[in-house]
């Protein structure tokens, strides 16, 4: 079966969990193909009928799968109450539990819109999710639209991020309403510029090649590290601008990622000492200064502190938390085919404050998805520079 486990519908759920000790193949037929069973090869024999014992660990299993979020009591009561409260998903629960209706115009008009994806509802601890997405309530819908926000990032990414563990009918009309009324972005004005689209090496795994950069923000300066592959940063604030401090401050981000292969920076005194280059033998890992030729080559890390630059600027303004944003950041998706920066470092989400299901928690398989699309990515970035060249 392609679909995976945790993607597929509770239904389906059940039964791939109930063959998955056997390796079987499926295939499609249509309708008129299939025979019909006999009156015998329905009737099962006593002893192989399935014990209740059964039955109720793959209900617990599939309620393990499927209800939970992993958000504070206080946040999860909340949500419940919410829910119970809002007429339209009480409604969806009932024709959830009772089962839909065959017919579209026989279901209640106020929950037709999610009769498309029927199969995909389910209730868990009395609330609703569609897939592992949870089904945010009317009145909570407000306060995840500020959290989804938290970053500052624009309309496409917030949505984007929202997609990944959210899901409400207009959720993204209102995320585009929500975000083009934000008076901090609306201050910031083109600060959200879209990346020029280039082509740059792929790399084969995470934390392979790395840009850094230093940048100033009022009297402080920091120092940006970030993934060539997947733009994951890493930021921290320099007590002082020497060559040693950066050292000290690379030593701490790379005790806890590992060490990369090649890291990109630019000519500045702190990259080019003496001190740093021993750094760069004795940690054995090779340092690409741009040079005067090729003074692009450092422009992705570059770019990003503009990026890191207006999430701690519209942080402050907005006087929100900036190591939340920076979550926030660093959990949404690069765009509709790639994953989040910590979703293609780390194999998994960020835990953060928006309520996300303990399955999307989960760790993810994910390397040889995230190189997958990588390269088509490039592929892509390809043609259209191909496309640009020759109109
Ligand atoms: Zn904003």
């Amino acid at each position: 079966m392609r679909k995976p486990l945790a993607k597929a519908p509770p239904r389906i759920q059940r039964m791939i969990l109930k063959v998955q000790k056997y390796d079987l193949k499926v295939v499609y037929k249509p309708g008129k193909e299939l025979f019909i069973a006999d009156a015998l090869s329905r009737a099962s024999l006593p002893d192989t009928i399935v014990g209740n014992d059964f039955e109720e660990d793959l209900e617990a299993q599939i309620h393990a799968l499927i209800s939970n979020l992993p958000i504070s009591e206080k946040k999860q009561k909340q949500m419940e109450k919410c829910t119970s409260e809002d007429e339209v998903l009480q409604c969806l629960k009932e024709t959830v539990l009772k089962g839909w209706p065959l017919n579209k115009s026989e279901v209640p008009l106020s929950i037709r819109e999610y009769w498309d994806f029927r199969e995909e509802i389910h209730v868990a601890n009395n609330l609703l999710f569609k897939s592992d997405r949870l089904i945010v309530p009317k009145k909570c819908r407000l306060e995840m639209l500020h959290k989804i926000h938290s970053s500052h990032l624009g309309i496409s990414k917030c949505k984007q991020r929202a997609r990944d563990v959210l899901f409400w009918p207009g959720m993204s009309s209102q995320i585009e309403d929500y975000v083009s009324r934000c008076s901090v972005c609306l201050q910031n004005k083109g600060a959200n510029q879209k990346e020029p689209l280039e082509p740059h090496p792929t790399p084969e795994r995470p934390w392979q090649r790395l840009g850094t950069d230093l940048f100033h923000m009022r009297d402080k300066t920091f120092l940006l590290v970030l993934t060539i592959d997947s733009k994951f940063v890493e930021i921290s604030q320099l007590r002082e601008t020497t060559s040693k401090e950066v050292i000290n401050k690379l030593k701490e981000i790379f005790s806890r990622h590992g060490i990369p292969d090649v890291l990109v920076s630019d000519n500045s005194p702190q990259n080019s000492s003496k001190l740093f280059k021993e750094f760069t033998t004795k940690w054995e890992f090779a340092h690409l200064t741009s040079s005067p030729g090729y003074p692009q080559s450092n422009g992705m890390a570059e770019r990003m502190v503009q990026t890191a630059k207006n999430v701690l600027k519209k942080a402050e303004q907005s006087n929100q938390d900036p190591h939340l944003a920076l979550l926030e950041l660093r959990n949404t998706p690069i765009d509709s085919n790639l994953q989040s920066p910590a979703q293609i470092l780390m194999g998994r989400r960020l835990k953060s404050t928006l309520p996300a299901s303990k399955e999307l928690l989960k760790p993810q398989n994910h390397s040889d998805f995230v190189r997958h699309t990588l390269i088509q990515k490039a592929i892509c970035r390809k043609s259209i520079l191909i496309g640009r060249l020759n109109p």
